[in-house]
């Protein structure tokens, strides 16, 4: 059983001056690695459920499940064990081939999608909207929908290529990357009355995220989507929502669109949908699907028989999950409350399921940096905005501990 890792690990562990392999580790990062994270100083070596403990063996409780990766909880036995007998079976073969676990993941995320969709897998969140996007165009060239033209809104997040940097609506991910593809307008969120002032003959497709996640868990009023979707089937454009973030269970339903009763033409799936393994969906509508014929589009590695062997098996977990997520979400955002009552400088706490954001009325860095200090992993986002996104298999006891220490944390501000 022992492999390269095991030496490795056994080594860290059996030093006894921590400081300093600590020390060691962050000054290679910081020699080897190209520094596009500003990196808290903590070295995650193992997990377990809502559990991460670090190379000093301090535990803590992880609420932001790497950023909405880990729904089902750090290495869940039966992710591992798919991991395992998926990677004795085979890993990788080409697209060129039927992949059966491919097929098997494709036809249950269409089971799910609640429309008679298809499915193209890839890597990342930035992927899947890449293939949204190109998908899009492509259709509404065929088909004479607007000149390509996609409008996003305003505080959105679609990744980090040059293209969803572009949809991204924000300066911050853009500046010095020009030139930026063209083809991009912007739109505040939930401003039904500024879309329709924006569509025009151009317009190919509207894309956004139900639930705004690095924007500051931003919910969609049911209204706008409904109004949204209705704007769309009458000017024939195309609805793109995307649910890297808010999908897989994450707001108490497979795909956040069920809360709503709205469905898109096209939606994104990455983040949680592999259970922490890497993989992004496109979900179509058939008749737009159509449009990626063979050479259109492609990948290398987007639905490789163990990733989808282990998304397959993430999903099947995840729809137990649901009925917790509901539950736990509106525990904890009723907490949440009770300390907005007590706490003035809390603006506003806003969720849905387990997406949930507590925006203070001051930059909550500091925050965070005490709640990791006490062993509580959360971040914040949108400078102001205190991002919880536990895993879905959070019990009470687990709220109940962190709302604790954000009480005490709170009260030294007071
Ligand atoms: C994280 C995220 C992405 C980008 O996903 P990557 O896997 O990092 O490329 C896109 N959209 C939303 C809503 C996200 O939260």
């Amino acid at each position: 059983m022992n492999n390269y890792f095991d030496e490795l690990y056994n080594n860290i562990n059996n030093k006894n001056n921590k400081g300093l392999i600590d020390e060691e580790i962050i000054n290679n990062d910081k020699k080897y690695i190209i520094g596009t994270y500003g990196r808290y100083n903590i070295i995650p070596i193992k997990g377990s459920g809502i559990f991460i403990e670090d190379i000093n063996k301090k535990q803590y409780m992880d609420f932001l499940a790497g950023i909405g990766v880990n729904n089902v909880g750090h290495c869940h036995p039966e992710i591992v064990n798919t991991l395992k007998k998926q990677g004795e079976l085979l890993i990788h073969t080409s697209n060129l081939y039927h992949i059966y676990t491919q097929t098997k993941l494709a036809e249950k995320l269409v089971q799910l999608s609640k429309f008679n969709s298809k499915v193209f897998f890839s890597n990342s969140g930035a992927e899947a909207n890449e293939a949204a996007i190109k998908l899009a165009r492509k259709h509404g060239k065929n088909n004479n929908i607007g000149e390509g033209e996609i409008i996003t809104m305003e505080n959105s997040f679609h990744g980090r290529t040059l293209t969803t940097i572009t949809a991204t609506a924000k300066p911050k991910y853009q500046e010095g990357y020009e030139p930026l593809p063209k083809g991009f307008k912007y739109v505040e969120f939930n401003n039904l009355e500024a879309l329709k002032e924006n569509i025009s003959n151009k317009t190919t497709a509207i894309m956004l995220e139900p639930v705004q996640g690095e924007g500051g868990i931003n919910i969609a009023n049911k209204e706008y989507l409904k109004g949204v979707r209705d704007l769309c089937n009458d000017k024939n454009i195309i609805l793109i929502f995307d649910e890297v973030q808010c999908g897989i269970g994450r707001t108490g339903k497979i795909f956040a669109y069920e809360n709503y009763n709205v469905i898109p033409d096209i939606v994104t799936l990455a983040k949680a949908l592999g259970g922490g393994f890497p993989i992004g969906a496109t979900i179509a509508k058939e008749e737009i699907a159509k449009s990626f014929t063979p050479g259109t589009h492609g990948t290398t590695f987007g639905g490789n028989p163990l990733g989808c062997a282990v998304a397959y098996t993430s999903l099947r977990i995840i729809e137990n999950l649901l009925d917790n997520t509901t539950n736990m979400g509106q525990y904890f955002i009723s907490k949440l409350n009770n300390l907005k009552d007590k706490y003035n400088f809390i603006k506003e706490v806003r969720g849905l399921g387990l997406m949930v954001g507590v925006e203070l009325t001051f930059n909550g860095s500091d925050i965070v940096n005490k709640l990791l200090e006490k062993g509580y992993l959360i971040n914040c986002t949108s400078d102001n905005v205190l991002r919880f996104l536990p895993p879905l298999i959070v019990e009470k006891t687990h709220i109940d501990s962190l709302i604790n220490e954000l009480d005490n944390i709170f009260s030294e501000i007071n």
